[in-house]
């Protein structure tokens, strides 16, 4: 017997100490022939002598899936009860399990045929299963009876046998006393039965669910007789099911409301309240992503827990909010005015600042915040409504330090309108809807000749017409598309150049900030111009004054590459953003300047323009670049660039961009 000899040590230790014990204990095999191995002294009287082995199956009925549940389970409790019969006795064995004995189940056998004739005996039995006390009072015997179970409860040490004084207002949760004392009230009048889940006081003062089953007996008067009582302690299954829907309606992370619960108590705030006038508020933590990178996730909770805290501080009656997801916060506040509305978010954010101070933390700690104004009779849902109000945090948060704004139409149609050709792009390049239009760029200084174009591109839209670039173009940059956006614009102007022979004509490309810094950007765009033989010097890559402040050197290296199989470049856009002239000097591929469009203003003319225009050019010459001035939409201030000795100009005075077949026939036809 292998398993018996390798729990021999064990076994005969257990054996030892069990042998002469005052009750009965077997030992039974913890496998599919629950076998019993050992009987002490005790247990084989019990047993009237029957020597072990043999099995329990003998004496007892179990099923199959039954015997599994019990000889698997790993507890040292009281695993199971089972009663049986011995010649006339009742047995009852309690079966556990001890860890020195891990292949046997350890049963204590008890003759409780005593018990079995006493009533009160299996009455206790069964209070004590099943946890239900039971208290019956008599009217005309003046006397009750409080089973075993009632003394853990308040009620118990005043009960008074000639009043029926069950349960006073101090022995019940106060919250409960009115459905206690209804009930009451029903069974004198004429119920026999009544139910309630209510809170009864236990000797530690402290409250416990109990479900209470009343029963009246009646007289032939019909006043009540007799009322027997069933005390169920359901406390903990009510705090189960209460822990349940806590969780079901609150978030673990800040401990207020979640969002599903938000909404609906929102809908009910605005519908109880029509005299209130409410808006619905989107807050963003910014740059949130970056704070959980540095500080990790434990201190960004602790922030959107601080920042939930501070939410809740300056609630008012009849708000809330919620956290709706990572550090999206949804807000319900009722407002008298703009500014009210206003003042509170500034509140609110500076108590958001007095974290970083108090934790001494160099972030900064900003939010972007949109507010949707709620109307009378507003048919929307309340994430319909949040939606709107997330459009306006967006719109803001680019913006430096914290920010807010309010929601209306129109920035909703062009999210739309904007989500639609984001939708549309891919096809619509491939369906070549991007147009190529050309700006003539007039030599000022050889007779107003059109020397070169700046190349522009236009979305033709099926159902839209024309759609200009400034509605897409940032949007692209944002997305990535612009990198396609461009190669295709190049290509379509090589493929121009390859078709019409050109020589004498320089054509300028824009050049996205993002298709200049891709890694195979050169290579590709000097792939394109061999695959179509463009002579040199005819190319020009346009990139704006921003992208080569931010990367000159990097430009620098990517231009000079360029230039050596032909190509020229350009800064656009000079002047517009933080244009320094020390720039123009460390970065030397430049061949040419394009002076911004806010320069060709009407004050021009005035003496500090001439001056920094003047100077720029100055500047420009020195090292070696031509000077295109945009925007030239009046004579007057042709003429100024003239006299300032600027090279070119490109403007609506002389043309505006056109596609190209207007351009031939404009302008090539002429030369031709
Ligand atoms: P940009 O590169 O500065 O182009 C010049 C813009 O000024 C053009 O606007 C042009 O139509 C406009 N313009 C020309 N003369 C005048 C004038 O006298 N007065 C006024 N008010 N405006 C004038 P457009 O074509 O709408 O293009 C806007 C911007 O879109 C361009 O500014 C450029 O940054 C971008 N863009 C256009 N095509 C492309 C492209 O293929 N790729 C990239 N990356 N950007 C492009
Ligand atoms: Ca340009
Ligand atoms: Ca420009």
């Amino acid at each position: 017997m292998d398993i018996k000899l390798s729990i021999e040590s064990g076994f005969e230790n257990f054996k030892d100490r069990f042998d002469h014990f005052p009750y009965g204990i077997c030992l039974i095999r913890k496998d599919d022939t629950l076998t019993i191995d050992y009987l002490n002294e005790s247990a084989k009287r019990l047993m009237l002598d029957v020597n072990p082995p043999f099995s329990l199956m003998a004496f007892i009925d179990m099923k199959e899936e039954n015997k599994k549940a019990f000889i698997q389970k790993h507890s040292q409790d009281w695993l199971m009860n089972i009663n049986f019969n011995m010649g006339k006795q009742l047995l009852q064995l309690k079966c556990t399990q001890m860890p020195e004995l891990s292949h046997y189940i350890v049963g204590l056998l008890l003759d409780i045929s005593e018990y079995q004739s006493d009533e009160a005996q299996i009455n206790r039995i069964i209070i004590e299963q099943t946890g239900i006390t039971v208290l019956e009072w008599q009217h005309q015997l003046s006397r009750y009876y409080l089973s075993a179970g009632a003394e853990c409860f308040g009620f118990y040490e005043c009960m008074n046998p000639y009043k029926f004084n069950f349960l006073k207002k101090e022995d019940v949760h106060p919250d409960d006393w009115k459905e206690v004392k209804q009930t009451f009230l029903l069974l004198q009048k004429n119920e026999n039965q009544a139910k309630i889940t209510v809170r009864l006081k236990d000797n530690d003062h402290s409250y416990l669910w109990c479900h209470l089953t009343f029963f009246a007996m009646r007289d032939k008067e019909g006043q009540i007789d007799r009322m027997i009582v069933t005390i169920h302690n359901v406390d903990e299954a009510v705090k189960n099911r209460q822990s349940l829907e806590y969780w079901a309606e609150y978030d673990p992370l800040t401990g207020y409301y979640n969002y599903g619960k938000f909404k609906e108590y929102a809908r009910e705030l605005i519908n109880n309240n029509q005299d209130k006038k409410y808006a619905l508020c989107y807050t963003d933590l910014k740059n949130f992503k970056f704070l959980n990178d540095i500080y990790g996730y434990e201190e960004g909770d602790r922030i959107l827990k601080y920042w939930a805290d501070k939410l809740n501080l300056v609630s008012r009656e009849k708000e809330s909010f919620a956290r709706i997801s990572s550090d999206h916060f949804a807000t319900l506040r009722t407002y008298e005015d703009i500014e009210d509305l206003v003042s509170r978010f500034h509140h609110s954010v500076h108590e958001l600042y007095k974290y970083q101070s108090a934790t001494n933390k160099k972030f900064p700690l900003e939010v972007a915040a949109g507010f949707y104004l709620i109307k009378e009779n507003d048919r929307h849902s309340i994430e319909d409504m949040l939606d709107r109000a997330n459009i306006a945090s967006k719109s803001v948060k680019g913006k430096p330090g914290s920010q807010y704004g309010f929601y209306d139409d129109h920035l909703r149609q062009s999210v739309i309108a904007r989500k639609e050709l984001e939708a549309e792009m891919f096809h619509a390049l491939k369906e070549e809807q991007f147009e190529v239009y050309f700006q003539p760029i007039v030599d000022i200084k050889n007779g107003d000749r059109v020397t070169a174009v700046e190349a522009l591109v236009r979305w033709q839209h099926p159902l839209r017409g024309t759609i200009p670039p400034n509605d897409f173009i940032p949007l692209f940059e944002r997305n990535g598309f612009i990198v396609d956006l461009d190669i295709y614009m190049f290509e379509k102007v090589c493929q121009y150049v390859n078709k019409n022979k050109i020589t004498d004509m320089m054509i300028s490309i824009n050049v996205s900030r993002v298709s200049a810094f891709q890694s195979d950007f050169v290579k590709k765009y000097i792939q394109l111009k061999d695959q179509y033989q463009v002579p040199d010097g005819i190319l020009e890559l346009e990139c704006t004054e921003t992208t080569v402040v931010n990367n000159p050197r990097e430009l620098n290296t990517i231009m000079n590459k360029l230039k050596d199989y032909g190509f020229l470049f350009a800064i656009d856009d000079f002047g517009s953003g933080y244009s320094s002239l020390n720039v123009l000097k460390e970065i030397s591929t430049v061949d040419v300047l394009k002076l911004d469009r806010i320069f060709c203003t009407d004050d021009l003319q005035e003496s500090r323009n001439h001056a920094i225009i003047s100077s720029i050019i100055t500047m420009a010459k020195k090292l070696d670049m031509k000077v295109i001035a945009e925007g030239v939409e009046s004579l007057v201030q042709c003429d100024i660039l003239k006299s300032l000795n600027c090279d070119y100009i490109q403007g609506y005075l002389f043309d505006r961009p056109m596609p190209i077949s207007a351009f031939d026939k404009k302008y090539r036809d002429l030369k031709n």
